[in-house]
């Protein structure tokens, strides 16, 4: 007899998982399903589908090898039914355990799912929280109880002082919290750019590669070439590679893009830890050792673990306590259809080019190809943000909806009205050209404000703050461009309104 059905999902590939210490291999048995509902509740990149599937398989054979029995459903099986409910129903019809027990899932729609399983199912279900994060959700919304401003600087500091991550004593190590602004340079392509560690591809990578090329053909994204690790000795291994290949110039280059070097020298890790394949806090506590042995500089060492223990933390914090109505939020009012480039990539605009057939090719791009590339033309654009949304949630293999949602939503499209970032992250083409190369080869001319050859982001930039003007002016983080923009001549305002027009109409 049953006592726990322990139903393990995707992204809980943690031996440490709640559901599992409070369980018994003796007397509980564990449940993974791979189901269509979950797999194609949006297009789900081909490489993402096959990356969780493989890592599933992969961490079901570590929990045999650990004592659990495990019940194992794949796609392709007869048997499935193709949801969580109705699998989860088979089993416990099946098995008749007291109970239900899973680990709080990392999105709000199934979470409500979980929720209604004791009435439908009729039978109790326990769901534990989810430790695999510094803070809890609960913790989170204590901090932000009655902040008139919650900023993710001052969440940060909390989350040094509790972790003791590059503190001395009570204070920062090197006297600053925050060393960001040390790390702005454009990289040069002349620069040596590791690549991240390829994982070797086994057998059962293979069947699940087979099964997605079947099943998901219609999906978007390239399914081969395919590297990304699906163990955790694998996982374990890139993040090895990150740390003594790239880490030490990560800051010096975290806001850089270049033609052809989708990763520079970025982490790719963020799809192992969202899965549960890394741990967030071994994993900066490792880059604290290498600041420790001098082998990396503060200003990397500074700038990524405030990535991990600051925002990663903070966006969950920022979704649990916002959810159910912030998926919803659209404080500009933006209604435009997602561009049909966004998919393709088909476009002469070279940094969207860029940023979007790597993603198509990689699952993968890196944070300001996100915020100031693909994100910030949408804003610029006037895009239905629930429409980037389920872009952004398609895509990248890293892309869940508690880390995807706030960073889409609040982040890049400011469509919750300054609740998460300080101001709009729009910017015109010279912040690209500054930040990249991109602008070299690109067919517009990004020094053009205006006309059929001008880049598209400077109309747009101008003609977005004049649209807006009413809601934005009293930001002192733009409203400045703002009264720019109203110094222009009445002759140069109407022809970026006319070149935005022109482009917008095009899309
Ligand atoms: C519009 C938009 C959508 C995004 N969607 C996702 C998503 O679905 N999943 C996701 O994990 N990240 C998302 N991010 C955040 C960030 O872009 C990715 O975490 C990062 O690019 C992953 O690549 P990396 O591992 O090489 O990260 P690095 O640049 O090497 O950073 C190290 C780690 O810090 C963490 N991190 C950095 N920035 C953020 C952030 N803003 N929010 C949360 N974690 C962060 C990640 O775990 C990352 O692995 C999004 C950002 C934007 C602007
Ligand atoms: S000129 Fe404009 S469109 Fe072309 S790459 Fe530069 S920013 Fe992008």
């Amino acid at each position: 007899m049953t006592r726990n059905l322990i139903l393990v999902l995707g992204d809980q590939l943690s031996p440490a998982l709640t559901s599992l210490q409070a369980g018994d291999p003796e007397r509980d048995r564990v449940l993974m399903v791979e189901v269509m509902a979950e797999a194609s509740s949006v297009p789900h990149h081909k490489k993402k589908i096959a990356f969780i599937f493989s890592s599933m398989r992969h961490f079901a054979v570590e929990l045999r090898s650990l004592g659990w029995t495990v019940d194992y459903v794949t796609l392709d099986d007869p048997a499935n039914r193709g949801s969580f409910t109705s699998e989860v129903a088979r089993a416990a019809a099946l098995l008749k355990p007291e109970q239900v027990v899973v680990t709080q899932p990392g999105e709000w729609r199934v979470a409500e799912m979980f929720g209604g399983w004791p009435d439908q199912l009729g039978i109790p279900v326990a769901v534990l929280p989810d430790d695999r994060f510094l803070c809890s959700t609960v913790e989170f919304a204590g901090w932000a109880d009655g902040r008139k401003q919650l900023r993710m600087e001052y969440f940060y500091r909390e989350m040094r002082r509790k972790t003791g991550l590059l503190m001395d004593g009570d204070q920062p190590v090197g006297g600053k919290w925050n060393f960001d602004a040390e790390n702005r340079k454009p990289a040069m392509a002349n620069l040596f750019m590791p690549q991240p560690y390829a994982a070797p591809i086994d057998a059962t990578t293979c069947d699940v590669m087979a099964l997605v090329a079947a099943r998901f053909e219609t999906h978007f994204g390239d399914l081969e070439p395919f590297s990304f690790a699906v163990t955790r000795h694998d996982a374990e291994a890139a993040l090895a590679h990150f740390v003594s290949h790239a880490l030490p110039h990560f800051g010096d280059y975290q806001d850089a893009m270049l033609v052809g070097e989708p990763f520079l020298y970025h982490a790719v890790i963020s799809h192992y830890l969202n899965c549960g394949l890394l741990d967030p806090l071994a994993v900066c506590r490792a880059v604290e050792v290498a600041y420790r042995s001098g082998a990396v500089p503060l200003n990397a060492a500074e700038g990524f673990i405030r990535q991990i223990i600051g925002w990663r933390e903070y966006v969950r914090g920022i979704y649990w306590l916002k959810m159910p109505n912030y998926a919803d939020e659209n404080y500009f009012n933006h209604t435009r259809p997602l561009p049909e480039f966004y998919w393709t990539g088909k476009t002469d605009m070279t940094c969207l080019r860029e940023a979007i057939t790597q993603t198509k090719s990689h699952a993968y791009a890196h944070h300001i190809q996100r915020l100031m590339i693909t994100g910030n033309f949408a804003m610029l654009a006037g895009v239905d943000p629930h429409a980037l949304h389920e872009w952004y949630l398609s895509v990248y293999a890293d892309a869940y909806e508690w880390v995807e949602l706030p960073n889409t939503i609040g982040m890049s499209q400011f469509a919750d009205g300054g609740l998460l970032a300080s101001k709009p992250y729009a910017a015109s083409g010279a912040y690209i050209n500054r930040m990249s190369n991109y602008c070299r080869g690109c067919r517009y001319d990004v020094k053009q404000r205006t006309g059929p050859n001008a880049c598209p982001f400077n109309a747009l930039y101008w003609d977005f703050l004049a649209r807006h003007r009413d809601k934005l002016s009293s930001n002192p983080r733009i409203g400045q461009m703002i009264r720019t923009f109203e110094k222009f001549e009445a002759d140069e305002q109407a022809r970026i309104m006319t070149s935005a027009a022109a482009t917008l109409a095009a899309l």
